[in-house]
């Protein structure tokens, strides 16, 4: 320690202060006033004691001791207060009497800094004096720095070490560790208790140990700097040890050894691993995100390289999560997600490690810990298997996949299905990097999807063009909406029993080009990217907007039933939609009819009802279309508030022709019956299948018999036409309704 502060304010420009301790008062005399001729302020002391008693309460920044004196000597005085606190290190000259040996060993033992022999030579001694008050100020300058860097480095955990390669001595010698040093591995300091550099190697696990050694055999061999963290078991604590050394070169310029630090950067790599896991992993499931399945991607690509095996890119994607999240709400549609990632990862043998660098995954086997699931967003999941044997190996993982999502979900007290469309991606076979393999993936599961979903695909190269052509589809329909290449057909619907057309259903057409296309090639892409709600709307107003135009053309009194998606019940305000659309056209609301499948009715009554009463209230009439189709449970609709029921056309091809054909239909119509509700059966193509359902009661049809879907224009006259065939046939003449009016179930009844 420094010397009770005093030397630390002493400047440099002030006299230094001297305590001046002799007996003899003429030497006093001599000497103090020559010192103070040279600079020095003095204080005298006429014995031993008496310099121990003011040095208690004034601390000078030099000592003079003569070394004999009665009472305490020179010798003991110094002795004595260099035990004293703040006085370790103060300089203190002692003066002898003779030039003998014995006296200086003995002033050096009682702990003087120097000595000189007594003379005259005051020059001599004042300069002996400054040059030892410099020497002291070094000293102490020194041992500041020394304790501030010692302090630092202890706040820093830090210590520094030399290793030297001693001739002949193996590598594992010649390990000095710092104070410090020896703090940061044990937590103690016992200089006599250091540890081994065996001792050291042994407390890195296996893994890291030989991994360390490696590296640090390389580093030496091109005598390189050394860098690396390494984890350690010591004893008591586990640390990660941040090793940074320099090459130290000899006189003849070879390496003679490494100097460098040691510091323990766990908390700093904890911190850092959290902010890690934060950035890589999907707050909702924790499990790991996007970026993190890249690159997790990209190391077992590399490994794969390396040892060539191959590696399945699995893509997950949920089949009806829209309508969950839609209709249930999003915090339900969080619940189903984290549910559906605890699945997946039931599926694999999922790693939740954050892998950082491709070191980690160096070694044989350390590339399986890349296995794991992974969410790339929304209601897509990806699995990575970072060692298949075969496609086969990736199918089973699929299929287990499906198998477990295929389980009920219990979402808020709700069961939920959340059945998954799943692409595999192998690599090498279907791409050599990340980007491709989930490309490839992803382009498999939308052919999952195509195919009907709940079902795994592999990525084959004929698929991809498939997907090619459909990209172009979709741009293509994007621009279809805004240059109007969109058209309506009508189909009109007739009563048998009069022959009047009763209504038409309007069908969308793509005009591309010179094509028309059909709507099940653009409709289901239309679904899926969204485009079908603006494209309902338009159909809508179009649908009104003829409706009207035939009102006034040939006093047209039927309906238009529209085909309305489920999303648009869901996603808009439909009731205004319709409002609009018959208030735009004069058109009385009953003329409005709307088509909503089966499959999508039943998807969530709940949530849709209350649109479909308030329609049903102004008049407009809900038709359930393809009816047979969608597995509703026929009580579940007695409460809805719909008009109709459309037989589909599967059932009714059948008729006539198969018995069970007929069975559905029969039991259809009979079910309208009970319930109160019209029927119609739709895609009639014969005279068979017509008298058929006229026989079980169906009065309602639609289908090529009496006309494929035409152009809005045609539709006037193809109804005179019709009317003057009927008014031909008839044998006797009857009082025609107008034309298109419809037998109705009143709405709200
Ligand atoms: P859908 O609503 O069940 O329409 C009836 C389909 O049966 C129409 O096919 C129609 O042309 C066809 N069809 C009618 N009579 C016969 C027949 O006698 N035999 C046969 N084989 N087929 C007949 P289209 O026009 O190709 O429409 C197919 C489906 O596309 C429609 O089925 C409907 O689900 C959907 N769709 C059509 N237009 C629209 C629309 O504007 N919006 C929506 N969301 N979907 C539409
Ligand atoms: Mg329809
Ligand atoms: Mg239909």
């Amino acid at each position: 320690m420094t010397a009770g502060g005093a030397p630390f304010g002493v400047n440099p420009a002030e006299r230094p202060r001297v305590l001046l301790v002799d007996d003899d008062e003429v030497n006093l005399m001599l000497v103090s006033a020559a010192l103070t001729q040279h600079g020095f302020d003095i204080t005298e002391a006429r014995d031993g004691e008496a310099a121990l008693r003011m040095l208690r309460d004034w601390t000078p920044d030099l000592i003079v001791l003569d070394a004999r004196m009665p009472g305490l000597d020179g010798f003991e005085t110094c002795r004595e207060l260099r035990r004293m606190y703040g006085y370790e290190n103060v300089p203190v000259l002692m003066l002898t009497g003779l030039d003998d040996e014995t006296s200086i060993n003995r002033a050096y033992q009682a702990g003087a800094t120097d000595f000189f022999v007594k003379s005259n030579q005051w020059t001599l001694l004042a300069g002996r004096l400054r040059y030892m008050l410099r020497a002291s100020r070094t000293n102490i300058e020194l041992a500041r720095s020394r304790s501030k860097l010692a302090r630092a480095q202890d706040l820093a955990k830090m210590g520094s070490f030399d290793w030297w390669h001693e001739p002949g001595r193996s590598l594992y010698r010649g390990l000095a560790l710092s104070e410090q040093a020896l703090h940061v591995l044990l937590g103690k300091v016992d200089i006599d208790d250091r540890p081994s550099l065996t001792f050291l190697l042994r407390s890195i696990p296996t893994v890291d140990r030989h991994n360390f050694i490696r590296t640090v055999r390389n580093v030496v061999q091109h005598e390189d700097r050394l860098l690396m963290d390494v984890p350690m078991n010591l004893p008591g604590k586990f640390i990660i040890l941040h090793v940074q050394a320099e090459p130290e070169f000899g006189d003849q310029g070879h390496c003679i050894g490494y100097s460098g630090i040691v510091q323990d950067v766990t908390e700093r790599r904890r911190a850092r691993d959290e902010i890690q896991r934060l950035a890589e992993t999907d707050s909702l499931t924790e499990l790991p995100n996007r970026a993190q399945l890249r690159k997790r991607t990209e190391q077992a690509l590399f490994q794969a390289q390396r040892m060539g095996h191959q590696v399945a890119l699995l893509m997950i994607d949920l089949d009806r999560f829209k309508n969950i999240n839609d209709t249930l709400g999003h915090s339900a549609g969080d619940e189903l997600l984290r549910e559906v990632a605890r699945r997946l990862k039931s599926c694999v043998r999922h790693s939740a490690k954050i892998i950082e660098s491709e070191k980690e995954s160096i070694g044989p086997r350390a590339h399986r810990a890349l296995e794991g699931v992974g969410r790339l967003g929304g209601d897509e999941f990806v699995a990575l298997l970072p060692e298949v044997s075969d496609e086969a190996e990736a199918e089973s993982v699929g299929r287990r996949i499906l198998d477990a999502l295929r389980e009920p979900v219990d979402v808020s007290g709700q069961e939920c299905f959340a059945t998954a469309s799943v692409g595999i991606a192998l690599y090498p076979r279907d791409g050599m990097d990340a980007q491709d393999l989930m490309r490839n993936a992803d382009e498999a599961m939308y052919r999952a999807k195509e195919e009907g979903r709940n079902r795994l695909v592999v990525y084959s190269p004929q698929g991809a063009s498939r997907g090619r052509e459909q990209l172009e589809l979709e741009t293509a329909l994007h621009k279809a909406l805004e240059r109007d290449e969109l058209v309506l057909y009508y189909q009109p619907q007739v009563e048998a029993s009069s022959g009047r057309m009763v209504g038409v259903e309007a069908l969308m057409r793509w005009r591309r080009g010179e094509q028309l296309v059909p709507p099940n090639e653009f409709i289901p892409l239309a679904e899926v990217t969204g485009l079908i709600v603006p494209m309902s709307e338009w159909v809508l107003r179009e649908a009104a907007r003829q409706a009207a135009v035939w009102r006034e053309e040939f006093g047209f009194d039927g309906t238009v039933a529209v085909n309305m998606p489920y999303r648009m019940f869901v996603q808009k305000d439909m009731v205004e939609l319709v409002e609009h659309a018959v208030r735009d056209h004069r058109l009385p609301h009953r003329m409005i009819q709307l088509e909503i499948t089966e499959e999508s009715l039943v998807k969530d009554l709940q949530s849709i009802q209350p649109t479909l009463r308030r329609l049903n209230e102004l008049g407009v009439q809900i038709s359930v279309d393809d009816f047979g189709t969608g597995y509703s449970s026929l009580s579940r609709l007695t409460d809805l508030p719909i008009s109709e029921v459309k037989i589909d056309r599967s059932f009714v091809k059948n008729m006539a022709v198969t018995h069970k054909g007929t069975a559905v239909a029969r039991t259809i119509i009979a079910l309208a019956q009970v319930l109160e509700l019209r029927v119609i059966a739709e895609g009639v193509e014969t005279e068979d299948q017509k008298a058929a359902l006229v026989a079980e009661g169906c009065d309602l049809m639609q289908g090529f018999l009496y006309s494929r879907p035409v152009p809005g224009a045609e539709i006037g006259p193809w109804n005179a036409r019709h009317e003057a065939r009927l008014a031909a046939e008839a044998t006797a003449p009857r009082v025609a309704p107008p034309a298109g009016a419809r037998p109705r179930r009143e709405p709200g009844a």
